[in-house]
């Protein structure tokens, strides 16, 4: 496969960009080589600058749930785009945006809306923090908010793919403040309520943890959160940046049928722009600048290219069937990754959610944190490589989830199955 010019391309950014690149998992650092660089992207592929095709599992990272440079989301964006990039005042789409994010997911009663999911995060603690006046917050190993000070405390994603889930630069005493938990573990999580519960100011989650692989929730393990949250007025924060309007519309608090009194979003809601937004209950976002005094502002959110992205998206997910067409797309690759690694006689176990999935290389069943490090990152790697050489491009880490867009037909599975036969042979 020729890299010739993603090479000199990668030679000349690792001069000037820590790592050669503007975030940290991009870099390949824990599967091995050099990233490739893109040219462009349509549909459920991706095509490098050295004219290399790739069927793409990792869809911007989660955004292109619809698949790359959709005609209907680039008309949008085109469109709106003609009368101007940004104006500083209020625009319609905005408001459009915040009726279309508050009648799909009900938990949230108003929005705000951010420029990242980070930002999402950030706030949303912060309105945590600020309504009931506590200063603690609880996080789950291996859970990824964004790199704002509070999360980077045993983080998931890139922190763990590069083994830095404690970052330095967050001062201990901010550190101090995030208590961890395990993940479906329910004792755990009664303890450390039982022993600080009233000094909780919120209690964030990914409802399906999606930067560690993937996990799901253990039956009930949502709703023993929320009772938990409820018993001590900590409020419950559902990080949906990556589960909203995936697993199903609604996201997983839908699916789950669980009432957060937070929510953050990202990805998906700007359509591939740069875009987050966090939401809940009207008496808790009623606390925010300037209704309240919770303060939080930004230069560029709503951006009027932005919303029409997002909004061009939310659109297309909302067409009959297309969260069951993702999830049948998700299992028929899943079953057939599991048929081929075992035809090969290799330990792999796939985890899934409409949209989303996780692969193992190693027996299931895999419910926590600790089963998913248990996974054979080396035989991971190996495996991403002989993908990539096959033209399937996988999450460069053990430990991201994959991601299925509406533009993965019959014959890019079908493709994908085969590329794994081919590859499990050589493991
Ligand atoms: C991606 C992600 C974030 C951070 O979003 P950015 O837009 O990268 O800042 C936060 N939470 C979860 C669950 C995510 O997957």
């Amino acid at each position: 496969m020729n890299n010739t010019r993603s090479h000199e391309l990668f030679t000349r950014a690792s001069e000037l960009l820590p790592g050669g690149v503007n975030s940290p998992v991009r870099a390949f650092k824990s599967v091995g080589g050099e990233p490739f660089f893109a040219e462009r992207a349509q549909g459920a592929y991706l095509y490098d600058v050295d004219g290399n095709r790739y069927i793409d599992y990792v869809g911007s990272w989660g955004p292109m749930i619809a698949g790359h440079a959709h005609p209907q989301v680039l008309a949008a964006v085109a469109e709106t785009m003609r009368h101007g990039l940004s104006f500083g005042v209020p625009n319609a789409l905005e408001v459009t945006m915040a009726e279309a994010i508050t009648r799909i997911v009900p938990s949230c009663e108003m929005v705000r809306m951010v420029n990242s999911g980070t930002e999402a995060t950030l706030s949303a603690i912060r309105v945590a923090r600020g309504a009931t006046g506590r200063s603690r917050i609880v996080k789950f190993e291996g859970c990824y908010h964004g790199h704002g000070d509070s999360f980077l405390v045993k983080a998931g994603s890139g922190a763990l793919t590069l083994g830095l889930p404690n970052s330095p630069g967050v001062p201990s005493a901010l550190a101090d403040l995030t208590l961890t938990l395990p993940y479906n573990d329910f004792d755990a999580a009664s303890a450390l309520f039982d022993e600080v519960g009233d000094e909780i100011a919120g209690l964030i989650i990914e409802p399906i943890v999606g930067n560690a692989n993937c996990i799901l929730p253990r039956d009930g393990y949502l709703q023993h959160l929320r009772e938990l949250c409820t018993k001590y007025g900590a409020l419950l924060i559902f990080d949906e940046v990556m589960t909203g309007f995936r697993v199903a519309l609604g996201g997983a608090q839908q699916r789950y049928g669980i009432v957060p009194d937070l929510s953050t979003f990202g990805k998906i809601i700007g359509g591939g722009m740069p875009v987050g937004a966090y939401g809940g209950r009207r008496d808790l976002m009623s606390q925010v600048a300037p209704s309240g005094p919770i303060y939080q502002a930004g230069t560029l959110s709503g951006n009027p290219v932005a919303m029409a992205a997002g909004l061009a998206t939310l659109e297309l997910i909302q067409a009959p069937g297309f969260h069951d067409a993702l999830e049948r797309s998700t299992h028929a690759l899943c079953d057939g990754l599991e048929s081929a690694a075992r035809a090969a006689g290799i330990a792999f176990h796939t985890t899934r959610a409409p949209g989303m999935f996780g692969l193992y290389f190693r027996e299931g069943p895999v419910e926590s944190f600790a089963d998913a490090l248990g996974s054979d990152t080396q035989r991971f790697n190996r495996f991403f490589h002989g993908m990539l050489e096959r033209g399937v491009y996988l999450a460069p880490s053990a430990f991201e989830a994959g991601f299925v867009s509406s533009a993965h037909g019959e014959a890019e599975i079908a493709e994908t199955i085969e590329a794994a036969r081919a590859t499990f042979a050589t493991l």
